[in-house]
């Protein structure tokens, strides 16, 4: 799941780039100028950019360089144009990849996958680590992906940056003001956010608070996750 914005000016390609990322679960906020992207980076954070390089206000790589200026934000430019050297200036301008139109959806889903790795993988953030397994959970931070008991769990992004941190250091109490600074990336907040967050998680980790098997709170102190202690019974046992 990424915040996409798309800056095209053809209607029909938009609605369909539209429809497409937000099938894959992307969120989406779409212009149809340059100078309106400007103004969307310059107030909303964008995981990518994909950006039609006919615009009709600037040239697309007049608005690649000013967007550049204000942003370090992932773009992809979508171009008609089949020019190789017109290509090579672009990524050299700072394009992080482009796609020849018309493109699949496969084509823009792949290209916007190994962009947005590069980029998490840049903004210094440490390796993941391949696979964090705890009782019946796996997590696998490359993919994004959780499973419990052989389930894929259907986790929003919060949630999994949460399930994992603590999966991350089982049996560890983490205080909440260390998940607020690790997970939310906040030095202050309030409690409640964390406990919304959890109380969602717990939900789909199939467990309550009065009856916990991975989270446990210790009120007062914070938030551990554990295996639950018959966790060679996991996968058996009713979720709810
Ligand atoms: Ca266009």
């Amino acid at each position: 799941m990424a915040s996409v914005l798309v800056v095209e000016d053809d209607q029909f390609v938009r609605s369909a780039l539209i429809r497409h990322l937000t099938e894959a679960a992307h969120t989406v906020r779409s212009v149809g100028t340059a100078l309106e992207a400007l103004r969307e980076v310059a107030h909303f954070r964008f995981d990518v950019v994909i950006l039609d390089l006919g615009l009709p206000d600037l040239d697309g790589s007049e608005a690649l360089k000013m967007l550049r200026g204000i942003t370090d934000v992932p773009v992809i430019i979508a171009t008609a144009r089949d020019d190789e050297t017109e290509i090579v200036r672009l990524l050299n301008d700072g394009a992080d990849d482009y796609l020849t139109k018309p493109f699949s959806v496969e084509h823009l889903s792949a290209r916007m996958a190994a962009v947005l790795r590069r980029a998490r993988s840049s903004a210094g953030e440490p390796a993941p680590s391949p696979e964090i397994r705890v009782g019946g959970l796996a997590i696998d931070p490359l993919r994004r992906q959780a499973v419990l008991d052989g389930v894929r769990l259907d986790l929003t992004r919060r949630e999994f940056d949460l399930l994992a941190f603590l999966a991350g250091r089982p049996g560890v109490v983490v205080a909440r003001k260390e998940l607020l600074a690790e997970v939310w990336q906040q030095s202050y907040g309030d409690d409640q956010t964390i406990d919304v967050h959890l109380s969602w998680l717990r939900r789909k980790l199939g467990e309550t608070a009065a009856r916990p098997r991975y989270l446990h709170t210790l009120r007062g102190v914070g938030v551990k996750l554990e295996p639950p202690a018959q966790s060679g019974a996991a996968g058996a046992e009713p979720s709810r």
